[in-house]
């Protein structure tokens, strides 16, 4: 099997094993963001914690935390660490977003992806992976997410190599995929699950459903 068969083969043991994932988690576009810098570094529970705090205390829009101070963000926040830096982020996005985009999500969404990926990009605090999620799972660009569980599982699979870097594993499957919004989207959320629940540090390689396929397991 050479390597496009052999992601499109992953996925399909990802669906067959564990159906569609059905993400992002978020009811809105503001929210989904917010989420999205958010999640960096903590489990996704912490971060449904404080997206209900924000909600609480109506801060889970973007306008609402450019409105806000981030004495006032901070503590509503504090479940997901690091939590006056991620408050200090959603205020640099949010600074950002009404600067140049007037506060409007879909009009920074008409940007072209490569030169709004950029944009994002030189946002205090925003990394590849929350520019890239934002980009996709708010957007609806097909950009591919990597993260730390994407590199383990490909690494220890043996079709990717450990000493690559974001840009490099991303290309390995931007073009080793079609360009498909609801691909990508599900791709990586199955990922995702794999990591949480099979592929983890301490991989349950028994019962995981690409035992058969997986270097580290033969
Ligand atoms: S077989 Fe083991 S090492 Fe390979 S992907 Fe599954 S859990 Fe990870």
């Amino acid at each position: 099997m050479n390597i496009t068969s052999n992601i499109h083969h992953i996925y399909e043991l990802f669906l067959n094993s564990f159906g569609p994932q059905n993400w992002w988690p978020g009811e809105t576009t503001d929210e989904i963001i917010i989420g999205a810098i958010l999640t960096q570094n903590v489990n996704w529970k912490n971060v449904e914690t404080a997206i209900e705090n924000l909600k609480q205390y109506n801060l889970c829009t973007i306008e609402q935390i450019h409105n806000a101070n981030i004495e006032r963000i901070a503590p509503l926040i504090r479940s997901t660490l690091y939590y006056n830096r991620k408050a200090k982020k959603l205020k640099n996005f949010a600074e950002f977003l009404f600067i140049r985009y007037n506060g409007d999500p879909d009009r920074m969404f008409r940007t072209e992806i490569a030169e709004l990926r950029m944009q994002l990009l030189q946002i205090k605090g925003i990394g590849e992976e929350t520019a890239d999620s934002i980009l996709l799972y708010a957007g609806g660009k097909p950009v591919f997410v990597i993260d730390a569980y994407t590199k383990r599982i490909f690494n220890r699979i043996g079709i990717t190599k450990p000493d690559w870097n974001y840009s490099q594993y991303q290309q390995f499957f931007m073009t080793n995929l079609p360009q498909d919004v609801s691909l990508f989207n599900d791709y990586h959320a199955q990922i995702v699950h794999l990591g949480k629940h099979f592929c983890k540090r301490k991989p349950l390689c028994d019962e995981c459903p690409l035992n058969n396929f997986c270097k580290k397991k033969m």
